[in-house]
């Protein structure tokens, strides 16, 4: 050991910095590795901060210089390549290195929780074997398969990580079979080294799969030629098309080479059916990784990942920093959807972005699939960055559906639907098709209105109006979920109230009103509180029991509606004329996506669109060009205004309680600014919503025709943002690459 030798920690406090120790006494800076916890007097507290890097010097006096008090880890928590994909995000981001890595670990972890258990590991007793024989608990499906899980295990029983990798939800069966007395717990203080997944295992549970189709294999043959190296490919394809075949199938050979997959999906694509059909496929041990999980449960899927027992990890967001120390393959399905990007809080990533720089950093592909790319990736794929591959709609299949503008400006509607949907309705049912009405607000009504005297019922925490919510008899504000009972009458006057516009439950009311015979399920966020409401719903769908459908964008996600010839979208128009520069894009990925859905079996489909503006060319270029043609228009409008993909941002978001407060600490930090040439600042300005939650808003943006340039400014300026005098009367976070501008 180098006399002197430091440790530089990070630690989970909003400073951007790391603090420096000596080791605890007696141990070497040389033996402990970078990656792992280290308990470290803080003030007055005992903190656990993680070893990012050894030093040899420090800019504190040497007497000032305290010790660490303890090492937690014998061996890193996070290998190299986690630690570099974490200290690239908190310079990318400009975030503080040690809440960055508290947002990429379990909570337990953070608090101090063992890496690997001491060891409880379970395994059958004779009672057990004689209850597998008999064949007992077949009404305890979950007990059934532990105790069969068990029984294959032998002796040697199983561990916490390794039934979290092959039976989801397990402790609490898992209790009720040592209730029983069919099993019994072992205490190991070792860890077994995950035994699952080796090279020449039997990994395909299921063969009964179909064989690809052309596009398929050349697909599955392009990426399986870059395992080993870093690449990038966007698999487009719309829904039904095939891609999850794609992906099973490079996980498959991920699988064979005895490494690890990450597939991340969007939140509300993390479906029951998609990790069934990974599970009914492998017999490799899949850990699912979200934000519904507890504590408890995001601890062993963690420890599963990191101990390389989980061979396939599923998970949203937050699961780009699952450690998994044989990562082969990265999978991110509909890498379009927003929820990609954190939008709340001081972090503000996106998983998109940072799996490209992991899969680069770990050397392995990465696919991006989608059937709407983001213009982002389409330009990287014109740039050459990204490869693409495509896949037709499959030939089996009907023709494209046919589209159709409706113009809201000659028909009359009846609730919010025009003559001719309702017509359309009324023949697809009686045809035995499947309808999906989508409308992109969800209760009732938008707005709650006096008949006299034309107030509108106002949130009182936001420049914005209450949603009619007619079933619960409440207005709820979708901004900040301040909720009021439904008034009969006017505040103002005392008249006669109305709900006026549309809403999910709106619609839901009419249908069944006009089609009374036809089944009908609605799909928002009201009527699918839980995991479990979402799997009814869908089951009736899928099952041809339910006739019409009437959601919000839930629908768009990977479910399959086996009859669906019909697809509504009531209000075509939103997002047309938004001052967000990124709303056209979102309009028409959305329209394609619940579009898409129509005709998948051998029907053919149709799909009508209401609008006030059919001769907006945004509309013309998606309907002649489609998706595609969409793309080309709007990616040479942005060249145009240079906006992204052809320039980079980043936005400073400010609020505070007093109404001024925001937009004084901008134009302080404005002018503590000084761009270099080719970084511009524009603004400040009031927010698109000023007041939200009782707190005023507004921005700065930064902007750049060069990242590096952007950056350099943004290190240089943002320790005179915090130090600004202003800054201690607002809340404020720097969003680069932001998603909304408003
Ligand atoms: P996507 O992910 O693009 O929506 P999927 O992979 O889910 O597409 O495929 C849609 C349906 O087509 C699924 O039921 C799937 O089993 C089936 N499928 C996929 N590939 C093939 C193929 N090569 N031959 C026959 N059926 C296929
Ligand atoms: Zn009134
Ligand atoms: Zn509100």
């Amino acid at each position: 050991m180098t006399e002197g030798a430091l440790l530089r920690v990070a630690i989970d406090a909003p400073l951007r910095r790391l603090f420096d120790y000596r080791p605890p006494p007696g141990v070497s800076a040389d033996a402990i590795a970078p990656g792992s916890r280290v308990r470290v007097p803080f003030g007055a507290r005992q903190l656990i901060g993680l070893l990012v890097e050894r030093g040899e010097e420090s800019s504190v006096p040497a007497s000032r210089l305290r010790s660490a008090n303890a090492v937690l880890d014998a061996e890193p928590l996070l290998d190299e390549t986690l630690l570099g994909l974490l200290r690239w995000a908190a310079a990318y981001y400009h975030y503080p290195i040690g809440e960055v890595i508290a947002a990429a670990l379990p909570k337990s972890l953070r608090a101090g929780a063992a890496l690997h258990e001491p060891e409880t590991r379970w395994r059958m007793t004779p009672e057990g074997v004689a209850a597998a024989a008999a064949a007992a608990l077949r009404r305890a499906p979950v007990q059934r398969q532990l105790l069969e899980r068990l029984a294959a295990a032998g002796a040697g029983g199983l561990g916490a990580a390794e039934l979290e990798a092959c039976v989801p939800s397990w402790r609490g069966p898992l209790r009720g079979l040592l209730r029983h007395g069919f099993i019994t717990a072992l205490e190991r203080h070792t860890t077994v080294p995950g035994s699952a997944g080796d090279a020449g295992d039997v990994l395909v549970r299921n063969a009964a799969f179909p064989p690809m189709t052309p596009e398929q294999e050349q697909a599955v043959a392009a990426v399986t030629a870059q395992f080993g190296r870093f690449g990038t490919f966007l698999l487009q394809g719309i829904t039904g098309s095939g891609k999850t075949e794609v992906y099973l199938r490079l996980v498959e050979g991920v699988l064979a080479r005895g490494r690890q997959a990450l597939v991340l999906v969007p939140e509300i694509g993390l479906t029951p059916q998609l990790v069934a059909r990974f599970r009914d496929r492998f017999a490799a041990p899949l850990t699912v990784l979200h934000s519904g999980l507890s504590d408890r449960e995001r601890l062993d899927a963690w420890r599963a990942g990191r101990a390389g027992v989980a061979r396939v990890l599923i998970g949203t967001r937050s699961a780009v920093f699952a450690a998994l120390p044989a990562l082969g393959l990265i999978v991110i399905d509909e890498e379009h959807d927003a929820s990609f990007k954190q939008q709340e809080g001081g972090f503000r990533y996106s998983a998109r972005d940072l799996a490209i720089v992991r899969a680069q950093a770990a050397a392995v592909p990465i696919v991006l699939g989608s059937a709407t790319p983001s213009l982002e990736s389409l330009q990287n794929v014109a740039s050459g960055r990204f490869m693409r591959l495509s896949l037709p709609r499959r030939t089996a299949q009907a023709q494209p559906p046919r589209v159709v503008l409706i113009d809201l400006r000659t028909e009359t509607t009846r609730h919010g639907l025009s003559g001719s949907a309702l017509e359309a309705i009324d023949r697809h049912l009686a045809q035995g098709g499947q309808v999906l009405v989508f409308i992109n607000r969800r209760g009732y009504a938008p707005t709650l209105v006096c008949t006299a005297c034309g107030w509108i019922a106002p949130c009182m925490h936001c420049d914005a109006r209450l949603i009619v919510h007619q079933a619960a008899r409440q207005l709820r504000c979708h901004h900040c979920g301040a909720e009021t009972p439904l008034p009969e009458h006017c505040t103002q006057c005392g008249y006669t109230v109305k709900p006026v516009g549309q809403g999910t439950e709106r619609l839901e009311e009419t249908l069944q009103r006009l089609f009374p015979a036809a089944p009908l399920v609605r799909l928002d966020r009201d009527a699918v509180r839980r995991q479990g409401d979402l799997e009814t719903v869908m089951a009736r769908v899928a099952s041809g029991e339910a006739r019409i459908l009437v959601g919000t964008q839930m629908v768009t996600k990977g479910h399959h509606f086996p009859d669906l010839t019909l697809v509504v979208v009531v209000n075509g128009d939103q997002g047309l004329f938004s001052t967000d520069f990124r709303a056209a894009e979102r309009l028409a990925q959305t329209i394609v996506q619940v579009g898409g859905r129509a005709g998948r079996g051998t029907r053919a489909g149709e799909v009508l669109i209401q609008t006030e503006y059919p001769e907006h060319p945004l509309l013309g270029s998606l309907l002649q060009g489609g998706y595609e043609g969409f793309a080309q228009a709007m990616l040479a409008e942005r060249a145009a205004a240079q906006w992204p993909p052809f320039s980079h941002l980043a936005l400073l978001r400010a609020s505070g309680t007093a109404p001024d407060a925001a937009l004084a600490f901008l134009h302080e930090v404005r002018h503590l600014a000084h761009p270099p040439p080719g970084v511009k600042l524009r603004g400040p300005a009031p927010a698109a919503m000023v007041r939200r939650a009782g707190r005023f808003r507004a921005q700065l943006l930064v902007e750049s025709d060069q990242r590096g340039a952007l950056h350099r400014f943004l290190d240089t300026w943002l320790p005179k943002v915090e130090a600004a005098p202003s800054a201690r009367r607002v809340r404020w976070a720097l969003d680069v690459d932001p998603l909304e501008l408003c």
